[in-house]
């Protein structure tokens, strides 16, 4: 198959494998003979991740290798991956191994057979404690509600049609949530189960932290839905407190004073919603800040390929990713 296939990995500490998961991953492109590259995002990795991406650039012309000057994120280190990319299609999968590379030659007949989306679901979620399953599969159920994409057992483990690609180069937006952009886009989708092996080591760089943040982005960046929904509720408070007034009145009238009491309890909730809502609204708000101020989504320090392998990158310092 004379068509290039770009795989995009982001690398984040991950310095004690990734030389022996590329040469797995190569294995099976080999297998398959199809012409590859392989984009490697390294998010600001603080072990020796940097140093191993340009061992790798230096013996083999395939392996191209960019640096953020800081981790900004997996998610932005897919969309790095995926400016970068030359392929007519690209693999984006991780550099744990986890994303099986035994389903590539299923992927490619895919792609070949004219999928332009070609996404991976999770079979099984490999080893995850029943808490995190929970509270995952919890918030994916609600995410789908909100916003009509599918999050359940989805990955970001997917190729992607050139096509695709130029269309996702076009979604500048400043927090980028991959898995979310790639179904908007739309295109010709076929999907595949695929069981999540085991980290081959290290652990998951993942913080709780870090997943609360991909979270909520992930419904603010594809729904307006929590803004309307607070609308309603806010309106239903207005009626209780309306109600309330009218208890007011009466017990000014009876001389009573109870249902004032119960007015209080009410006027306290009605102010607890109100700076709920103000939370939501918040959060909107450093989302509109966060596209104005149009600072640039990544900053790359260092690039290696095979044109300037072990020389000193410094032509290539500190590009943004606005003039990619
Ligand atoms: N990763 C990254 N930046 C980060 C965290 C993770 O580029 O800030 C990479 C990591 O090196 C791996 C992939 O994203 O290739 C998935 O990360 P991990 O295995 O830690 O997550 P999990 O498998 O638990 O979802
Ligand atoms: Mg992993």
């Amino acid at each position: 198959m004379d068509k290039l296939l770009s795989i995009v990995i982001p690398v984040f500490n991950e310095g004690e494998h990734i030389k022996n998961s590329i040469s797995v991953i190569r294995g099976f492109l080999e297998e398959i003979e199809i012409n590859h590259e392989f984009v490697l995002v390294d998010d600001g990795s603080k072990d020796d991740t940097w140093m191993k991406i340009c061992e790798m650039s230096e013996n083999d012309k395939d392996v191209k290798g960019i640096r953020f000057s800081r981790n900004f994120g997996k998610e932005k280190a897919l969309i790095a991956g995926l400016n970068e990319a030359d392929g007519d299609g690209v693999l984006f999968m991780d550099s744990d191994l986890q994303h099986p590379p035994r389903y590539i030659k299923e992927m490619v007949k895919l792609w070949e057979s004219g999928a332009e989306v070609v996404e991976g679901f999770k079979e099984d979620r490999g080893n995850e404690s029943l808490v995190y399953r929970f509270v995952t599969n919890s918030f994916y159920r609600f995410s789908e509600k909100m916003t009509g994409i599918k999050f359940l057992n989805a990955s970001d483990f997917r190729l992607l049609d050139r096509k695709v690609i130029l269309a996702l180069r076009e979604m500048t937006e400043n927090e980028p949530f991959f898995r979310g952009m790639s179904q908007w886009v739309g295109f010709k989708k076929e999907s595949f189960g695929f069981k999540v092996d085991d980290r081959t080591e290290g652990r998951s760089k993942w913080s709780m932290k870090a997943l609360s943040r991909l979270a909520v982005n992930s419904i603010i960046s594809n729904s307006d839905k929590p803004l309307k929904f607070n609308f309603a509720v806010s309106a239903i408070f207005a009626m209780l407190s309306l109600v309330s007034f009218v208890f007011v009145v009466i017990a000014l009238v009876k001389n009573t004073v109870t249902p004032a009491l119960i007015c209080v309890l009410i006027l306290l909730t009605v102010a607890a919603i109100l700076f709920f809502n103000m939370g939501i609204i918040g959060l909107y708000i450093t989302k509109i800040f966060n596209e104005v101020n149009g600072r640039p989504r990544y900053i790359i320090s260092d690039k290696v390929s095979a044109n300037n392998a072990g020389k000193d990158t410094a032509k290539n310092s500190v590009k943004t990713s606005e003039e990619q």
